[in-house]
Formats: structure tokens, sequence, C-alpha cells
């Protein structure tokens, strides 16, 4: 029997040219991105607005094509953590962070996983130990934002789950495109943040081409100690991501913000601090700084609380601007990679 075609996931252009194709009037097109985008709806039957026969054509034919996650944790402070099956054997994360710090409750986070593992290789990262197994499709990246109970109150995306966004650009851009497209979910790009170790080609063409926040995953400045802990410094060293960088205008509402994971006794002393500042000088950003999800017995361990501070204040004092990100869901496995690990076996 042959295949159905999975229809969520694909752009309004591409809906236009299957409805050519099948004989179905051409606004089809448009209304099944308003049923399967602006309205979230997950099947052809409840699309009513087409009439029964283009329903029952199409039945035939296609799927929507979402996926329910196969598992939930939630974690005491509200961050929830969702496991989906990828391809066969494989699983991904997805953690929804609602913002707890104040009572308004305007803010709720979704950070995405773009492949099945990572070949990035990052020695602190758990999904970068396991390697890579593969690509993860438009459908699958895009499910992960609407098959959750929470899709509805979701104010922000972060690219920043399992993978490397920029190594997996054309899928991640076209699910990104949904979000924001007037046919689509018509998010504003300032919603959107996307995360990478800096693969300067993509990132050439990243910021060329839109107009998501980007988020660097630093981690050290100095080049010969970030090569330790992040290998893909030897190929795409961070000096000449600067260069880049540097060129592009972040004073507008595009914003750039380098992450920093403080690792005790590897990054976290003051001459860390100082490189950082020497590093950034100049240059419109923030730093995140960010505690490790230490896991017993790793070489990776967590700071002191009196460490982090010491190191952000440095950097504030040297007009750095610097967040400390608080560390969600720690009882729920919410280090990247470690529910999905857990499951793989
Ligand atoms: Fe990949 Fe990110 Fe882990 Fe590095 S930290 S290995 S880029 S998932």
């Amino acid at each position: 029997m042959e295949e159905k075609t999975v229809l969520f996931g694909m752009s309004l252009p591409q809906l236009q040219e299957l409805c050519l194709q099948e004989g179905f009037p051409k606004f089809t097109a448009k209304q099944l991105c308003e049923w399967m985008y602006g309205k979230g709806v997950d099947n052809i039957d409840s699309m009513t607005n087409l009439s029964l026969k283009t329903r029952a054509r199409l039945n035939r034919i296609a799927v929507v094509g979402r996926e329910a996650p196969l598992e939930v944790h939630t974690s005491a402070d509200g961050t929830k953590k969702y496991l989906f099956r990828a391809d066969e054997g494989h699983y991904i994360e997805t953690v929804y962070i609602p913002d707890t710090r104040d009572d308004t409750g305007d803010r709720a986070t979704l950070c995405i996983s773009c492949q099945m593992g990572c070949r990035m290789g990052c020695r602190f990262c758990h999904t970068g130990r396991h390697g890579w197994h593969g690509n993860l499709t438009t459908t699958q990246i895009l499910n992960q934002i609407f098959s959750i109970a929470e899709r509805d109150e979701l104010t922000n995306i972060v690219c920043m789950g399992m993978g490397e966004p920029m190594d997996n650009y054309d899928a991640l851009m076209a699910a990104l495109q949904i979000m924001v497209a007037p046919w689509g979910r018509s998010w504003s790009p300032r919603r959107i943040t996307v995360s990478s170790v800096g693969l300067t080609p993509q990132l050439r063409r990243f910021l060329a081409e839109t107009d998501y926040h980007l988020a660097i995953s630093l981690h050290n400045a100095f080049p010969g100690e970030r090569a330790e802990i992040m290998p893909m410094q030897k190929t795409y060293p961070i000096g000449e991501l600067l260069g880049l960088l540097r060129k592009e205008n972040w004073y507008g509402q595009r914003r750039l913000s380098f992450e920093y994971t403080l690792f005790r006794g590897i990054n976290d002393d003051i001459t860390h601090a100082a490189e950082l500042v020497k590093l950034l000088g100049n240059l419109r950003c923030r730093v995140n700084l960010i505690r490790c999800h230490a896991t017993p017995g790793d070489k990776y361990q967590s700071p002191t609380m009196e460490t982090i501070h010491v190191f952000r204040d440095y950097l504030n004092r040297h007009g750095i601007t610097c967040t400390r990100r608080a560390s969600r869901g720690e009882d729920i496995l919410a280090a990247c990679g470690l529910l999905a690990g857990q499951r793989q076996g």
C-alpha cells in the first residue's frame, strides 16, 4: 500500500502544490494551514469547512501526522519534560518552562530538540556523549510545539534541546517559518531564540536570512581550553565567529546572547571572567550564566553559589550585562539528553 502523505510540517506553497496535483480547489491549502497551524487540529475529519468529498479523498491519500508525547515528567517547580519517539528506538526531549519568578505567569518557554543526539561532541553534555542518530524532520520539530498540553500558552521558543540547530538548518528553518508565517502561527520572530556552538557557514545564512535571536554556546573564552570541552572549536574557532558577529547590528530588536555554563575548577575563576570580558568587549550582547546540572561521579560539577556570584559581579562591573539562569527541573533530569538516554538504554 502506498504510504500516505504527512501534511503537518508542509508549508503553504507545498500544500498548494499538493492540492493542484490532486485536483483540490487551490484555497484548500489555506484552509489546511488554518486548521493545522492556526487551530492546532490533528485530524482531517475535524476540518469542517472542507467538503465531505474533499475530506474523504484527503483521508485516502494523507494524514495530519502529529504524534502525542510518550511520557511527561513534571518537576516540583512546574517545569515539564516531554519525551517523544522520533525514529525507531530513538527518543527526543522537549522541556516546557513556565516562568515562576513572579506572579504574573506571563512567560512560558518551550525548549525544543532539533536532532536525535548530536555530533558536536561537547564533553560535558549527555547528548553529545551519546553520538548522533540522525536529523529530525520539519514535522518532528514542529510536533514538539503542537503536541503538548501547553501549546496555546507558549510565549517563547528556544532551540536549545538535543542537537545543534545549525547542523539541521533547513528542516529547522522550515519549522520556524511555519511559526512566524501569516498562514502559520503568526508569531513574531522575536519570540524565538536559536542557539549554536558556532558553525560559521550556517550562521552566516542564519544572520542574513532570519530575524530570530541568537544564543552562542561559549562556555570558555580561552580558545585552547574551549577546544578541550567543545571539539568544534577546532573547526570553527570562536575568534572567527566573533569577527562575523561584530559585523552585525545588534542595536535593533534582534538579541545576541552567550551561554556560559560554569563548571567547578574548569572555567569558573576570575581569569576566565576577565578573558570573557576581553573577548566580548564592545559587543552588544548579554551573557547567561548557567549552573551546571551535575550528575554524581561526573567530572563536570557545579561551582558554589558564591563562585557564581563573584563571576557574575565581575562581568557586570566590567560592562557586560549578565544574568544567572535559574536551574530548573533538576528533579526530572532536565539536563539535556538525560531522559532520552535513559529510555534508549
Ligand atoms: Fe550538542 Fe548542544 Fe550537547 Fe554540544 S551541548 S553536544 S551542541 S546538544
